[in-house]
């Protein structure tokens, strides 16, 4: 564990102790890609430069894989019981929470999320996905099976190996922590491959993992392009599993090419929730998880509720509410305590967003509110938007817009609600605003969703599984579900009759 940078007191996003700029961490060691490549990081809130990180190549991969191959392989790791590697992990829990606003801070400035959010969901969440797995070592056992004759059979998991894990733009701290405490639970080795634009808390993770005491090799971090990138490692033979979170396109291609070389592959992949506002909830209540439900991470969020489908007494009734009640909602800056929307995470994703609800305007849906840029300290800001009439085949509607955008469709009757919600090719999360309990299990046991909220939103725990249907992908993280991604059984059958071998 050479090289490994110092605390300081007053941890920034850029804070060279913090991580090492440029740097790679491989094998327990902070370096340069091989061939001295950096890539510039960019702040969201400003638009201008934040850092910069190392921009690996297909060689560093390598080097990555052979770092954590050569790490599974020696037991180290893999070699402890699961109740030391969870203690391990519950000593990255606490450094976590020693360091919630560094990591906080990093989360913030890189993609762009308000200060309290990026403490209390981003951090918080994080941590305790790792709290979750750490206890978990406790209680991981194998199992003895009844059979019917002579023989004993007790069956053992074991891990799978070499770990890939790639992340996308939006969760940068959560979505890896799904990934990479079950996996260091279950006793593999990890090269985690954070998306491009968002890196910085991979890299502080890498200090924080170090100092719990993960032996060198075991945790990995290739900063870069998975565009350049991406193919080589998921296609690399030493790579035993992927865990892939990203775009339906291109985890569909992942999922491919780790087909090919016959890898287990898990897929968290887009989605477009729609959120059914029945008219005998409780509107005040409503309608603060409805707008909490598509503004929360400036709607970047996979499980977002873009889709907000009202019982047509009161869809009027609602749009009026909306319009009123978004202008008031803060915005901007992102050091603001107060603040609850950001920017979108980069200009990419600000003009995807703008041009939809440009089609989506010509089109002829109803702007509501908002609908357009907000210029404001050079960073990438879109008002919050809602749109009525809106076709149900619109693009805006079907699509994942991965903006601050909601369009609001009526609905008569409990199977026309459900018929729209699930006419989608998506299928992450789901939900129900109502009073009417009965009504509630009735319409989620029909949603197609890996997860239905009843009267609230993104209700989520470390120690709920969630996963997607259809083209949101397959296989499950969080809870103890997730563990069957990261480990293997294997049956161990004793012979217990007399006589010859059967
Ligand atoms: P993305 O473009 O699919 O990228 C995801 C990750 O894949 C990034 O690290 C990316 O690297 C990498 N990548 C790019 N090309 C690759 C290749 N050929 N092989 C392997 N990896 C490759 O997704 P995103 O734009 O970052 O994230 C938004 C999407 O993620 C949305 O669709 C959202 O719904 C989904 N998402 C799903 C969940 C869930 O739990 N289901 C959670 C969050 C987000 P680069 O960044 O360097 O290109």
């Amino acid at each position: 564990m050479t090289d490994t940078p110092t605390a300081t007191d007053t941890p920034t996003a850029t804070d060279t102790a913090a991580f090492p700029p440029g740097q790679l961490f491989i094998g327990g060691t902070w370096r340069e890609a091989f061939d001295g490549g950096r890539m510039d990081i960019t702040a969201p809130a400003t638009g201008t430069k934040l850092t910069d990180v190392a921009k690996a190549t297909t060689a560093d991969v390598d080097a990555a894989v052979a770092a954590a191959r050569a790490a599974f392989d020696s037991g180290i790791w893999s070699g402890l019981t699961t109740r030391e590697r969870g203690r391990i992990l519950q000593r990255a829990y606490q450094l976590m929470r020693e360091r919630t606003e560094e990591l906080a801070q990093a989360e913030s400035a890189n993609v762009g999320k308000p200060i309290t959010f990026a403490r209390v969901v981003d951090v918080n969440n994080a941590a305790e996905l790792y709290e979750f797995y750490a206890s978990l070592g406790h209680h991981l056992d194998g199992s003895v099976r009844e059979t019917t004759n002579t023989k004993h059979v007790y069956v053992k998991t074991e891990p799978l190996g070499v770990v890939a894990a790639i992340t996308p733009f939006n969760f940068p701290l959560i979505l890896s922590s799904t990934k990479i405490a079950p996996a260091l639970l279950a006793g593999n080795t990890v090269v985690h491959k954070p998306a491009g634009d968002t890196p910085l808390s991979a890299l502080i993770m890498a200090r924080i993992l170090t100092e719990a005491g993960v032996p060198d090799g075991v945790f990995n971090v290739v900063t870069g392009s998975g565009a350049e990138l991406g193919d080589h490692l998921v296609g690399h033979p030493d790579v035993d599993k992927v865990a892939f979170t990203g775009s339906t396109e291109i985890g569909a291609h992942a999922a491919a090419l780790a087909g090919k070389t016959l890898k287990s592959f898990t897929a968290e992949l887009g989605g477009n929730a729609a959120n059914i506002l029945f008219a005998d909830a409780d509107l005040n209540t409503a309608i603060h998880t409805v707008i909490g439900a598509f503004v929360f991470n400036t709607g970047q969020f996979c499980m977002a509720g873009p889709r907000l489908l009202v019982e047509r007494p009161i869809y009027e009734v609602v749009l009026g509410i909306l319009a009123d009640a978004l202008p008031h909602v803060p915005f901007g800056d992102i050091t603001n305590p107060e603040t609850v929307i950001g920017p979108l995470a980069s200009a990419t994703q600000l003009e995807k967003v703008a041009a939809i609800v440009e089609r989506a305007k010509k089109a002829g849906a109803r702007v509501v509110t908002g609908g357009e840029k907000v210029e404001l300290n050079g960073g990438f800001y879109y008002q919050p938007t809602v749109l009525a009439d809106v076709a149900p085949d619109a693009e805006v509607v079907i699509e994942e817009t991965f903006g601050p955008v909601l369009t609001v469709q009526p609905f008569d009757t409990e199977e026309e609600a459900i018929q729209i919600a699930n006419s989608t090719r998506y299928g992450l999360a789901s939900g129900i605003q109502t009073a009417d309990l009965a009504k509630a299990h009735r319409v989620a046991a029909q949603l197609e969703a890996g997860i239905t909220w009843i009267n609230g939103w993104a209700l989520l725990d470390a120690a709920t599984p969630f996963g997607g249907v259809k083209n949101s992908g397959w296989g499950r993280e969080g809870g103890a579900e997730a563990m069957a991604s990261y480990q293997r059984s294997h049956s161990i059958v004793f012979n217990l009759e007399q006589g010859p071998a059967q």
